[in-house]
């Protein structure tokens, strides 16, 4: 059992342009190299998962309906690149929300590890081979707390705590997939 390996990757900032609460699909900006990562990582035999959290919707700047209208472009863009996304997990809540049902305290946002728990059972995933990419210190925790192997995408739009140390620190996703790809060959 737990036979398949996974890169569970950030969306905003790692994927894709962090424009901040991302509402409409034409605002989709793609990352350069992220196809090609995509491409290699796919290759290399790793399942793909997005893991975003997207309390916009509870904190009212964008509907359900918004956000898989974005989730459906993104998807397609893939799609018309021939790679294939395994799975997309998003976390729609926010304690402090306003909209209901979506204003509560959860067990799904980053870095609470419910998302990575939702896609290794669904696909027996061996967490130990697998990896988080992500650009926030969050998503460093979330891997501390599943037991991936985490990669920070270093940037300047958010604070980064040192005492949160990443397996790795990166530029982009082209260069974690490198590593990941340079490794596994070892
Ligand atoms: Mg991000
Ligand atoms: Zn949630």
């Amino acid at each position: 059992m737990n036979n398949n390996k996974c890169v569970f990757l950030d969306r905003d900032g790692v994927l894709i342009k962090d424009i901040g609460y991302l509402k409409n699909p034409e605002d989709i900006i793609i990352l350069p190299g992220s196809l090609e990562a995509l491409k290699d990582l796919k290759s290399a035999g790793y399942l793909l998962i997005i893991v975003t959290n997207q309390a916009g919707v509870a904190k009212g700047f964008f509907s359900m309906d918004d956000l898989a209208a974005v989730h459906e472009k993104l998807l397609k863009i893939y799609e018309n690149n021939g790679i294939k996304i395994d799975d997309l997990y998003f976390c729609p809540h926010h304690d402090r929300g306003t909209v209901e049902p979506y204003n509560i305290k959860c067990s799904c946002r980053k870095p609470s590890a419910g998302m990575v728990l939702k896609g290794a059972e669904k696909f027996d995933i061996d967490i130990a081979k697998s990896f988080m990419v992500g650009d926030k210190d969050s998503d460093i925790m979330l891997a501390k707390n599943s037991g991936l192997k985490s990669f920070y995408i270093k940037n300047d739009m958010y604070e980064h705590d040192e005492s949160i140390i990443p397996d790795f620190y990166v530029s982009d996703l082209k260069e974690a997939a490198k590593i990941i790809l340079h490794n596994q060959n070892k």
